[in-house]
């Protein structure tokens, strides 16, 4: 199959799989997902699938990438924060959709292969950090859409005190590796509302910097 050919399956398996947002399929057939997939992988990009990637991390399925960035409904002028770079794929997208896109990851390696790929691309609108995510970033808080890519027990505390009123917050929780929920935090005025969206797996949000190899 040529190139073109498997970029054409890739965007007929998203809108197959209920990505079927507009600009949320526009920016994932703007984002080429090649640069993301590095080594043995590389020729599985445009497969519907999770990939290994550096640091012992995956990147995300892309249907998942698309179904979580619709269910985040990003606004142009919103100010996102992502936890869990990774491949820095899942935030090229954002930043089509967003402001301004703030992603962090606890391993250096990885926010750094990712600031290649975005400096290649010509994104110029997302900023990376090496941090652990769980505590957010306090100092750009508050932010209108936050999303996480590795799966907490619970909605993180101080993620949720930085999420703006009227915000929305996307990320999967679960107990185990195995059994996990995708849900989507609303803030109001008084509140918070949740709702459960599907199941996934994602890897564990882990606390602290990552050891660098
Ligand atoms: N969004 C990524 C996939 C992320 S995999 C992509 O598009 O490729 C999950 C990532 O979360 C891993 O890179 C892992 O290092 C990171 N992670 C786990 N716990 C974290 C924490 N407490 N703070 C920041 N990043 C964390």
């Amino acid at each position: 199959m040529s190139l073109a050919e498997r970029k054409m399956q890739f965007l007929y398996a998203l809108r197959s799989k209920g990505v079927t947002d507009k600009r949320v399929l526009t920016a994932m057939e703007t984002i080429d997902r090649g640069p993301f997939v590095r080594g043995v992988f590389a020729n599985r990009a445009y497969e519907d699938m999770p990939l290994p990637i550096a640091c012992g991390q995956t990147i995300s399925q892309p249907s998942i990438v698309g179904l979580m960035t619709q269910a985040l409904n990003v606004q142009p002028r919103n100010k996102v924060l992502e936890i869990g770079t990774g491949s820095g794929y899942q935030a090229a997208i954002l930043s089509q959709l967003a402001r301004r896109v703030y992603t962090v990851d606890r391993h250096r390696r990885l926010v750094r292969e990712a600031e290649d790929i975005f400096a290649q691309m010509g994104i110029g609108n997302i900023i990376t950090f090496t941090a652990d995510g769980s505590r957010g970033l306090e100092d750009h808080a508050p932010f209108d859409r936050i999303l996480l890519t590795a799966a907490a027990e619970d909605a993180p505390g101080p993620l949720l005190a930085q999420l703006r009123v009227g915000g929305i917050m996307v990320l999967p929780v679960g107990q185990s590796d195995t059994v996990q929920t995708l849900i989507k935090v609303t803030r109001s005025e008084t509140g918070f509302d949740y709702e459960e969206l599907r199941g996934v797996r994602f890897v564990p949000l882990l606390e602290g910097l990552g050891d660098e190899e």
